[in-house]
């Protein structure tokens, strides 16, 4: 197990970890296997998108934004509830198949960090199945 520190800067934030994780499977000398990536935290998460165009990533956080308003009457007294409720829909890991030591991603495709309650300092866990 591994783990990668992520600092945020805002309040939503997509960070792309993808490289981070790349070297922790370099130094791992992983070459065939799953490497699961997960986020220890309830107003976080992880997912694969577009990182070509950054509009991508921004669309993503405004959808996100107006599914889930700030407020909307929630009963969690520490006023962060919306982004509780985005780390369920998002999911606090992803999966990502390492082949020939490489990790097997489609050419747009990124590991993102979503941040849904900066700025913090978060951290990332990742772990091979080999
Ligand atoms: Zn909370």
């Amino acid at each position: 197990m591994k783990e990668i520190s992520v600092r945020s800067s805002s309040r939503f934030e997509m960070i792309d970890i993808t490289e981070a994780v790349r070297k922790t499977a370099r130094e791992e000398k992983i070459e065939s296997g799953i490497v699961l990536v997960y986020t220890p935290h309830t107003t976080a998460a992880v997912t694969i998108n577009e990182n070509a165009d950054p509009d991508v990533p921004r669309d993503l956080l405004a959808a996100l934004d107006r599914a889930v308003p700030l407020s909307a009457n929630y009963r969690h007294t520490e006023g962060n509830s919306a982004a509780h409720v985005k780390s369920s829909m998002v999911g606090a890991s992803e999966m990502v198949i390492i082949e020939n030591g490489r990790l097997v991603l489609g050419t747009w495709q990124s590991i993102f960090f979503c941040e849904f309650d900066g700025p913090r300092s978060r951290k990332v866990i990742v772990k091979f199945l080999t």
